[in-house]
């Protein structure tokens, strides 16, 4: 299968804005940003989808999600972010290449669009 956008930028093929790295996970900006703070945090290990992880994956889901909130209070949202995972090209998933969307500095409505 063709490497995702996403690899691509882990792999360093195609430029990206990053704001975090280390062994597991890389963290930077969204091309498209849909809030003053629009970050997208991937694990390195392509897993397309959240349906497609395993109970083998647990500790690094929530290793994604520490470090989304590290990122969301690095840019000085620690008290007012949103995570957002779109899991499916019917819930609006475009890449398929898990990420966790960290959305902040605006006001959120509910239930989300
Ligand atoms: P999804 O729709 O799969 O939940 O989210 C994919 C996100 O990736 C979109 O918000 C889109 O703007 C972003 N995106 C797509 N291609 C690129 C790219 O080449 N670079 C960056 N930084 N973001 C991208």
């Amino acid at each position: 299968m063709a490497d995702t956008v996403f690899q691509k930028i882990i792999d360093r093929e195609i430029d990206a804005d990053i704001v975090y790295e280390d062994d597991h996970c890389l963290a930077f900006h969204d091309l498209n940003p849909q809030a003053p703070l629009h970050v997208l945090v991937i694990p390195k290990q392509p897993i397309p989808r959240l349906a497609d992880a395993t109970n083998n994956d647990g500790d690094l889901l929530g290793y994604l999600m520490l470090t989304a909130r590290r990122v969301a209070a690095d840019a000085g949202y620690a008290d007012a972010f949103r995570l957002v995972v779109n899991n499916g090209e019917h819930a609006g998933q475009s890449v398929f290449h898990l990420h966790l969307h960290v959305l902040a500095g605006r006001a959120f409505g509910w239930p989300p669009g």
